[in-house]
């Protein structure tokens, strides 16, 4: 296949959509059952806007699991910038989900309806050029994302570093995936069969990282790409390896990830960053999988610029968020989903992001009245 056309076409969508049917019937007839989770948020919307769901054997189901950044930040840090903000004199820049993700008692939007400086960019970019031009204020960038974002973030620090930037830092709340894996595994609420790796991050990190769900865990991955094609073979490929017992961690996505990913993004990563134990909304506190600032670069580290006291942060009253980000519960399944919680007034986070689980069902799934 070589052109992107390929990847969305009906017929070759419909061919494997019959090896798949009779796939799930051979594991059927084992009296065996597949929960395979996807881990990204992009796979997310392709699989409810493709209607992939509605394609495979009714003993084969798609989880929905922690692969969007905006939902998995943890109340506790939502609150903490939003309290840096109002306690500290910042103009703080960062990405259109973020801003209306509520915390337990604000949100950026709101701190921004009461006179705060808060800017939404498409890239980091903008507020390092900000910051040169405005060196009178102190611009802080809220950084949030997986291994496809961090490299960015590097990249502008280094550049802060090399300008001799007085007024510029980042509060970082970067998450790497695969310890977010182990942790889902070791869940006992948790039930998975395979995953749908996510192609973006692995175009960093590679296939390296995910071998102990195979070695440790005996689970079956596939590192897939988002068109429908991408999604169903890489369905198809978990269950043959389901059905012939076997366990690997293989690549679909081979146009865009390769075994060792981007050796120098991962490097440019950890010049700047260092792991440290992070707190995941519905997961908790998982081990070293969050991305601390180096020492060496702590003069742009918005949290040792400009501290705050930890407040006592609690979920949205009735959001189930945590139990979706698992796996464990569908978005129809939380009270609030449709009712008092929808994108035009979301209560969790999982309906406020663009690739959260909750907004993409009520996209496709749900059909608005
Ligand atoms: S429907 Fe809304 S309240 Fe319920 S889990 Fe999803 S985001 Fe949270």
């Amino acid at each position: 296949m070589n052109y992107i056309d390929s990847f969305r076409d009906p017929a070759a969508a419909g061919a494997l959509r019959a090896r798949l049917q009779t796939l799930g019937a051979t594991l059927a007839g084992q009296g065996r059952q597949a929960r395979i989770m996807e881990v990204c948020g992009s796979h997310t919307m392709s699989i409810a806007r493709y209607g992939i769901r509605d394609l495979l054997p009714p003993n084969v189901a798609l989880l929905s699991g922690p692969g969007c950044p905006v939902c998995v930040t943890s109340a506790s840090d939502i609150d903490a910038m939003i309290e840096m903000i109002k306690i500290h004199e910042v103009t703080a820049f960062t990405f259109g989900d973020m801003f209306r993700v509520p915390g337990t008692h604000s949100s950026l939007f709101m701190e921004k309806t009461y006179g705060k400086d808060i800017r939404v960019c498409y890239s980091p970019l903008d507020a390092l050029h900000f910051a040169a031009e405005n060196p009178e204020k102190n611009v802080v960038f809220i950084a949030i994302g997986f291994e496809t974002t961090v490299p960015m973030t590097s990249v502008i620090i280094k550049q802060a570093y090399k300008k001799k930037l007085k007024n510029f830092s980042v509060f970082s709340t970067h998450k790497i995936v695969p310890p977010a894996l182990g942790a889902l595994l070791a869940d006992k609420e948790v039930s998975i069969s395979g995953f749908l790796l996510p192609g973006h991050v692995s175009v960093i990190i590679g296939s390296a990282p995910y071998l102990f769900i195979a070695s440790d865990y005996y689970i079956p991955g596939v590192i897939a790409g988002f068109d429908a094609y991408d999604i169903l073979i890489s369905i198809l490929m978990i269950l043959k390896q389901i059905k012939n017992k076997r366990a690997a961690i293989e690549i679909e996505y081979k146009r865009v990830v390769r075994p060792e990913g981007n050796p120098t993004a991962v490097k440019a990563i950890y010049e700047v960053f260092e792991t440290q134990d992070c707190s995941w909304r519905g997961l908790g506190m998982i081990a070293q999988s969050g991305l601390k600032i180096k020492e060496i670069f702590a003069e742009f580290d918005a949290k040792i610029l400009f501290p705050v006291k930890k407040i006592s942060s609690k979920e949205p009253a009735g959001c189930k968020c945590g139990m979706v980000l698992k796996g464990i519960l569908k978005p129809d399944e939380c009270g609030l989903f449709g009712k008092s919680c929808r994108p035009d007034n979301p209560v969790g986070p999982c309906m406020v992001s663009s690739e959260g689980t909750c907004a993409a069902y009520f996209k496709y799934l749900k059909l608005q009245d």
